[in-house]
């Protein structure tokens, strides 16, 4: 199909279904849904998908969907969008704005969600028409915030047949109708780590006569993240950030006992690998030195996300034609961890950042905030964008060589 006449088709399309699809997110943001907690929501998107004629399989835990437009025996082409929420208050003053205390969809999935719905109705028009060379596989995962959403869906053969994946995050710091792209490693690894201090405790007149643990978990604190900084490579950008800490109850006692939980992320996949060994030495010599016991649990979260170029020159294509010359910008690697990583370890694909800032306000409302929102005409944006990439990719991957390339080939 030509450019011209996709857009078009488009057009017509989201001129019918944008304020539903806007009125689709609203519902997802008031209802959010946790990690493998998102039966609504799971609900919500099947009926859609059933009143548009498709066959949508919920995955065996109940939440989360695997559904196939088109058949024949073309490629096959995935689309991902993440579907949980946050344990968040939502702070804002919106009409949408969560209905469920602690619960929010501060990174923008209700979003994700909407776009790949409003992709799936457009694609199930075109395969009705016959117009799909192939296969588009949605994947609407549960659990990325866990993570472990992807994981689950690979175990239930969610990529099994599929040639490339596609997906994308809403970006805050892109404006609305712009589309950041990047080759290569895009978000960053991230796992956890949890640290427990004990020691006899005692009354803090006396520190000398005991161990004094608030004091040590102090060092440790401080000193792991610096120590860590000149033991490997600057250039890996590993970082230790804590996020919660505890110890003690009364002002005057020395507890026996205290926490601290942070997340290391690292651009680079040497020094991922080296994190764990290294961060434990340090913890050891540092609470050695205050007589504390000390005990570290560190849990292996996701790898970088690792773009193919290919799928990214097929996606930046396919946003150009979608959104216009100039709608693609390049982007940085963030030190955000995304488990679409997962299925980029099995398969080629592509993660894109798109563009939800106003450019009229220039507020940025970042994500994992009680305040995240976004311009809700990203949603058409990002079905353009989903829809052009998925055709795009099909016909490349159906493509017929002209004549004289084979002869070049041949040469
Ligand atoms: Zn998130
Ligand atoms: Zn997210």
């Amino acid at each position: 199909m030509q450019g011209r006449e996709l857009r078009g088709e488009l057009d017509a399309f989201l001129a019918e279904t944008e304020q539903d699809l806007v009125a689709f997110r609203r519902d997802l943001h008031m209802h959010p849904e946790l990690a493998f907690a998102e039966y609504r929501t799971t609900q919500r998107i099947a009926e859609r998908l059933v009143a548009a004629g498709l066959t949508p399989t919920v995955l065996p835990r109940g939440t989360g969907i695997i559904c196939d437009v088109g058949s024949g025996d073309g490629p096959t082409i995935a689309l991902r969008a993440d579907i949980d929420a946050l344990p968040l208050q939502d702070e804002k003053d919106a009409p949408y704005r969560s209905t469920v205390p602690g619960s929010c969809h501060a990174c923008g999935h209700d979003v994700h969600t909407t776009i790949l719905l409003g992709t799936s109705l457009f694609l199930a028009q075109q395969a009705a028409a016959g117009l799909l060379p192939g296969r588009v596989r949605l994947i609407f995962q549960p659990a990325e915030e866990l993570p472990g959403g992807a994981l689950e869906v690979m175990a239930h053969g969610g990529i099994s047949g599929v040639d490339r994946i596609f997906g994308l995050h809403c970006d805050p710091r892109v404006d609305v109708g712009q589309l950041g792209l990047k080759s290569g490693p895009i978000t960053s690894a991230c796992d956890k780590v949890v640290i427990r201090v004990s020691g006899p405790g005692g009354h803090t007149a006396r520190p000398h006569l005991t161990a004094d643990l608030v004091f040590a978990l102090a060092k440790v604190l401080t000193e792991l993240p610096a120590a860590l900084s000149r033991r490997i490579d600057p250039r890996s950008s590993l970082s230790l950030v804590w996020g919660r800490v505890e110890a003690g109850t009364a002002a005057n006692a020395i507890p026996d006992d205290g926490v601290a939980e942070g997340t290391v992320r690292c651009l680079d996949e040497e020094a991922w690998h080296a994190a764990p060994d290294l961060i434990k030495a340090l913890l050891e010599s540092v609470a050695g030195a205050y007589g504390i016991e000390a005990t570290m649990d560190y849990t292996r979260g996701v790898p970088p996300v690792v773009n193919d170029e290919d799928c990214v020159q097929m996606l930046g294509e396919a946003a150009e034609r979608a959104l216009g010359a100039g709608a693609v910008v390049s982007t940085s690697q963030s030190l955000g961890g995304e488990d679409f990583a997962w299925y980029l370890e099995s398969i080629p694909g592509a993660f894109a950042r798109l563009g939800t800032r106003s450019p009229e306000t220039g507020v940025t409302y970042d994500i994992h905030q009680g305040t995240f929102d976004i311009d809700e005409r990203a949603i058409a944006m990002g079905v353009r964008v989903m829809a052009t990439t998925a055709l795009t990719a099909l016909f490349e991957s159906t493509r017929v060589p002209a004549a004289d390339e084979i002869t070049s080939a041949l040469a």
